[in-house]
This record gives C-alpha cells, sequence and structure tokens, in this order.
C-alpha cells in the first residue's frame, strides 16, 4: 500500500504515559560536552521548573569536519545521571542504529531524528528497522530541505514500524536566499503537515531557526500563535563556551525568563469566540477567492500576451519591465503594511507562474474581449 498521502496515527503527547502535556518544554544544550556541563545546565532548568525534557546531542552531525562531533557514547551516562538527579525526561538524537541500540540499552527516554538525516530514507528506514518491536517515542526534525513529502515519509517508515507514540519537530529549512534567520522557517510546511495530520504533535524548535539568542522568542511566540504543540530550545550553562552553535544558546535563566514571557494560546477557539471568527474568515474567504479569480484574469491576460510576443518574435522574459513592476508593487506593499520579503516573494511566484503560461503551449484562451480580464491593460507579467 504506498498511496501519495499516506494515514498518520500518532497518539497525543498525554497518551505518551510519561506525564507530558501541551504545551512540551524540551531545553538543554546543542550538544553533550561533559559530566559538569550537563549537569550544571540540568539543575538550572529544573530549580526553574519550566522544562519537562532534557535535550542534548551526544552524535552532532557537524557541517565541516575538525569540529567538535559530540562526546558520543560517553554522554550515554550523563543523561542517566540527569534524569536521576533531576527528573527531566531525557532525549537525544539518533542517526544510525547503532545510536539507537546505544540508547535503548542506555534508558534514554526519547529519541528524535536531525534534520540532516530525515532526508536520507536509507537511514531514515535503518533507524525505523532498529526501533521495530521497541516501544519508545521519537521525534522527527523536518528535512533540512523544504520537501514536506521527505517529512512526511520519515514519519511513515516510523509508524509502518509500529511506532505510535512520535511527533514532528519543526526546525526550519537551509535557503539559498538570505534571511533574517540561520534557517527559513517557511511556516506553510508545518501548517500544511498540520492540516493533513491533525493528530500530529509539531514542536517548535525556534534555536535552530532563529540562529542567535536575541531572535529565539521571537520564532518561539510565532510557533505558538501557529498552534504548535512545544518548544524545543538549546539551553547551556554557559553558551560563551558552547562547543556548537554558541550563538544561539540559552543560559538556563535568559531561557526561564524567556518561557515567562511567551503567551501560550488555548489550542482551540472558545464558544464565545465563535462569531466573530465566522464573521472574520468569511471575510478572509471572500478576499481569497478575488485574489485567486484576480490571478487568473491576470495570468489569462500574460499569455495573450505571450501569443503576441510570440508573433512578433520578441523575447518573452523583459527584465526591464518586471523591475519596473516589482519596484511599483514594493512601493505599494510598503504603503500598505506588506514587508518587502512577503511582496518580493508574492511577485517572484506571481512572475513564474506568468512565464509559465506565457511559454507553455496549451495555455487556455484568453479571456473574451469586454471581458473584466480584457480591461486590466498593462498588467503583462
Ligand atoms: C540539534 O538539535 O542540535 C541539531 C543538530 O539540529 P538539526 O538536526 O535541526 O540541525
Ligand atoms: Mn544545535
Amino acid at each position: 500500500m504506498s498511496s501519495a498521502v499516506p494515514a498518520l496515527h500518532p497518539q497525543p503527547f498525554a497518551d505518551w504515559g510519561l506525564g507530558l502535556h501541551r504545551p512540551l518544554l524540551i531545553a538543554g544544550p546543542c550538544s553533550a560536552e561533559s559530566e559538569t556541563q550537563m549537569l550544571t545546565t540540568a539543575r538550572g532548568l529544573a530549580a526553574r521548573g519550566q522544562a519537562q525534557v532534557f535535550r542534548a546531542g551526544l552524535w552532532k552531525p557537524r557541517t565541516r569536519p575538525g569540529t567538535f562531533e559530540g562526546s558520543g557514547d560517553a554522554g550515554l551516562e550523563w543523561l542517566r545521571t540527569v534524569k536521576e538527579s533531576t527528573g527531566l525526561l531525557t532525549l537525544t538524537e539518533v542517526a544510525t542504529a547503532q545510536h539507537v541500540e546505544a540508547c535503548l540499552k542506555a534508558g534514554v527516554d526519547m529519541l528524535w531524528i536531525g534534520a540532516r538525516t530525515t532526508p536520507n530514507p536509507f537511514s531514515v528506514q535503518e533507524i525505523a528497522d532498529a526501533l521495530r518491536g521497541v516501544d519508545i517515542p521519537v521525534f522527527v526534525k523536518n528535512p533540512i530541505n523544504p520537501d514536506l513529502q521527505l517529512w512526511i515519509g520519515a514519519l511513515e517508515r516510523l509508524q509502518r514500524a509500529g511506532l505510535k507514540r512520535y511527533a514532528a519537530i519543526h526546525r526550519g529549512f537551509s535557503w539559498f536566499e538570505r534571511t533574517p534567520f540561520r534557517n527559513s522557517p517557511m511556516w506553510e510546511f508545518p501548517i500544511r503537515l498540520k492540516a493533513a495530520f491533525p493528530e500530529l504533535e509539531i514542536v517548535g524548535d525556534p534555536s535552530h531557526i532563529a540562529g542567535s539568542r536575541d531572535k529565539v522568542g521571537l520564532v518561539a511566540q510565532q510557533a505558538l500563535d501557529l498552534g504548535l504543540s512545544g518548544l524545543m530550545i538549546e539551553v547551556h550553562t554557559d553558551p560563551a563556551k558552547a562547543r556548537s552553535d554558541a550563538e544561539q544558546q540559552l543560559t538556563p535563566a535568559d531561557y526561564a525568563a524567556l518561557v515567562e514571557s511567551l503567551i501560550f494560546r488555548q489550542a482551540l477557539p472558545t464558544p464565545s469566540m465563535h462569531d466573530r471568527l465566522e464573521e472574520l474568515r468569511d471575510l478572509i474567504d471572500q478576499l481569497d477567492e478575488e485574489i485567486s479569480q484576480k490571478m487568473g484574469a491576470r495570468m489569462d491576460i500574460a499569455a495573450r500576451i505571450g501569443d503576441h510576443k510570440r508573433e512578433h518574435n520578441v523575447a518573452i522574459l523583459q527584465p526591464e519591465r518586471w523591475e519596473r513592476i516589482m519596484r511599483r508593487q514594493l512601493r505599494l506593499g510598503g504603503h500598505l503594511g506588506l514587508s518587502d520579503a512577503f511582496v518580493r516573494e508574492f511577485m517572484d511566484a506571481v512572475h513564474r507562474e506568468s512565464i509559465r503560461r506565457q511559454t507553455s503551449t496549451d495555455a487556455p484562451l484568453a479571456a473574451p474581449a469586454g471581458s473584466p480580464q480584457s480591461t486590466a491593460e498593462g498588467l503583462d507579467r
């Protein structure tokens, strides 16, 4: 059975039998560096009571060789000590079957599959096979590249191995353009995943999206505003000395202050909000419909312009014309409170579709003369 949309039926945190609840708060260092670093960080977290789970990477997938690649198996013992002395549940990253086996033997409570492992079906399958018949919760980070199917596929491999206690982690995506963040959040990915699988819990990882301490709070609040089920935040007893991801880790005190400052919203609207919400949603639906209709009209005109250019043997791509449109839209967007980044992304998508319509031979016929579409002069590309 390999349908395009698999049925995922994960259990919610509340049914994992570990006393977990939403919002699930996971905190701890990027890497396990030493017993002292682990214990001091964990005690700092436990004392402030703002985390349910302690995370630490033992085997670190580093971009460049020659950097700290984690303490490996030695850290398993430190995780046990953390659990014994603080009562926090423990969570670490696995990338191979050996990692899984070592963690199961050492009694680690939960595992996560990292963003560099999720995109490799061989690795995910190897992990899923090692987990067959084993009942341990597993989190799956989004793949490093923006591919929803790979993320879903990894979750599906776990489900097929018989797991019920699994969830997703949204940590953003590598992106070729400069963004204000280390990894582009592309919020449409967790939104689409949640829409496809409403039972699936998704935890936000604002640390790896933000890439710097000062932006972690902003991204964390966005994740909560979108209704994600919890947060995983990197916390180190002495961030400046961290051997990986030093710029983005918080001290336990800063982490606790950040959690205090966040607004945790209810997952579902209350009955009294219903009417107002319905009214506003109707307005949004109406506007979305208008946008689609206008886009359809715009693309029909683009197709006619494509025909015209072809008849006169003129190149489809006219960069100066496009630059003028973009400048005008950026100016207009600025007046309307739209960010430059949004206007650019939106107009680029419009442009791509427009070029597709101008170059495709099976483009639908242009609107008949006199129809509303045919009056929108000048919107050529
Ligand atoms: C991590 O959580 O420290 C980590 C390596 O994350 P990612 O796989 O998201 O890069
Ligand atoms: Mn990290």
